[in-house]
């Protein structure tokens, strides 16, 4: 039986049971049954340009493991261990795929999907940087409906080395148990200010699930003097919309504008428009500094901004109200229960939208202007369980498309991709030579291959657009 369910630890008041898959010798300890070299349930394979030699290897992040080792390498192509498939869970379409890695060089981690009527589909999950040493590599994937036969690829695609060990697929939606909702809910991560903190420490793990936020910019201190040790300079803000973030007005120096004369807050909130164009934004939204306001400057942004958002705590319902859009700020006490109870109020309502505000960051966060690095990886993680669709405000209003970067043309769907694989490819215990033949995997059908580079090509113009970008100290 291919099914085991555990229990959810941790404090989320979902304790629904998730399914594992049972993936056929996921830590490659056993032997081919029928005398071949090759670890059992594994075939090896390699197609294009790319020449790879593969071993099992006798030191795995756990027991053994097993290496693709890739001699050459061209336009196209990729080497991968090849496992057998096995069975989706009949309710879930988020899954959580993992393995442990070790490479030097980059490489990537696709979830294998096919349907009931024999069709198949490459999911991206990951590209992820060289290790040197035993990592783990974890990510989302969201397949369709409907999917029957799975199998987890970690494939390399350069001259390099790849170890891979304890391969895991989990679904998480636990069969539909978490959330009550009739709805999966919208949500939008926003950060005010343009704190450094929040830039280094929030951002990149936003980014890590493949999410992007709204970033509220106070537009006068980026690159200020005195400033630039707490706040983001203008090549930070450049390199958020470079990466898909929504950059968006959070008035020129943060005054509370319910305090100002009219000329005052007419200049705040007017003169932030050149620079967000100088930096290559679109005017999509203002925040009004502490959600302070009155009725003549919310009419005057409304004339300014396609949308507002406040500080409100509520969730967002159709129609929604664009100029006093509600925000949730999520703060140093706020628990997982807290954001459970807005996800789980935003599902009862069709196009129910959660926005979540955040400030700054630090690992012990002092005030309620700070949340941790840890508290907030909690946030995301119960938003990813929720199957939540994450969007920046602009994104989700349509206002803004995040233009993907063009894909390599050498790995589009191309003439050499559909050719057959180099027939010999062998698997080697490392102190002895042999052939991994005989395994009982399933040769994988050749029409597939333009799948799956433009699987590697999405993952590719990911990493580029994904670039960590963390400032040092
Ligand atoms: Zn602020």
């Amino acid at each position: 039986m291919n099914w085991r369910h555990f229990a959810l630890l941790g404090s989320c008041l979902c304790a629904a049971p998730v399914w594992a898959a049972t993936i056929p010798n996921a830590g490659f300890e056993q032997a081919n049954a029928d005398g071949g070299a090759g670890p059992a349930s594994w075939t090896t394979d390699q197609w294009g340009d790319v020449q790879a030699t593969f071993t099992w290897t006798l030191v795995g992040h756990s027991g053994r493991g097993g290496r693709v080792q890739v001699t050459a390498s061209g336009a196209t192509g990729d080497a991968k261990w090849w496992g057998v498939d096995f069975a989706a869970d009949g309710q879930d379409t988020l899954y959580q795929v993992s393995d442990w890695y070790r490479a030097d060089v980059p490489t990537d981690l696709i979830l294998w999907v096919q349907f009931a009527d024999g069709t198949e589909s490459y999911q991206p999950v990951l590209t992820l940087p060289a290790a040197a040493t035993w990592t783990q590599a974890s990510g989302p994937v969201t397949v369709p409906a409907g999917a029957q036969r799975l199998r987890v690829l970690h494939v390399i695609s350069q001259i390099g080395s790849l170890d891979i060990d304890d391969v895991a697929c989990v679904g998480q939606n636990g069969g539909g148990t978490i959330g009550t909702g009739k709805y999966k809910a919208t949500v939008t991560f926003t950060f005010d200010d343009g704190w450094l903190s929040a830039y280094n420490m929030l951002i990149p793990r936003l980014e890590k699930m493949g999410w992007r936020g709204t970033n509220f910019i106070i537009t006068t201190y980026p690159d200020k003097p005195g400033y630039q040790s707490d706040y983001i300079l203008s090549k930070d803000v450049k390199s958020l919309m470079d990466r898909c973030h929504e950059v968006a007005s959070h008035t020129l120096t943060h005054p509370d504008l319910a305090t100002l004369t009219a000329a005052q807050w007419t200049s705040e909130i007017t003169d932030p428009i050149p620079t967000l164009k100088a930096w290559g934004s679109g005017v999509f939204g203002i925040a009004p500094p502490y959600g302070s306001y009155t009725q003549p400057i919310l009419a005057a942004m409304a004339k300014l901004y396609p949308y507002m958002r406040t500080l409100h705590p509520d969730v967002n319902q159709p129609p929604y109200n664009l100029h006093e859009l509600n925000g949730h700020v999520l703060t140093n006490i706020s628990q997982n229960n807290e954001l459970e109870e807005l996800l789980t109020r935003a599902e009862q309502i069709e196009d129910g939208w959660v926005i979540l505000v955040f400030h700054r960051a630090s690992a012990d966060a002092p005030s309620d202007a700070y949340v941790t690095p840890d508290q907030f990886q909690g946030f995301l993680d119960l938003v990813q369980k929720h199957g939540a669709k994450v969007e920046t405000i602009a994104q989700h209003l349509g206002l803004q498309q995040c233009t993907p970067l063009p894909t390599q043309p050498t790995l589009v769907v191309g003439d050499k991709s559909l050719d057959a694989p180099a027939a010999a490819t062998s698997a080697t215990a490392e102190g002895s030579s042999g052939t991994a033949s005989g395994c009982n995997a399933t040769p994988r059908p050749n029409a597939m291959w333009p799948l799956l580079a433009g699987a590697l090509a999405l993952l590719r113009a990911r990493r580029r657009a994904a670039k960590p970008n963390v400032r040092p100290g």
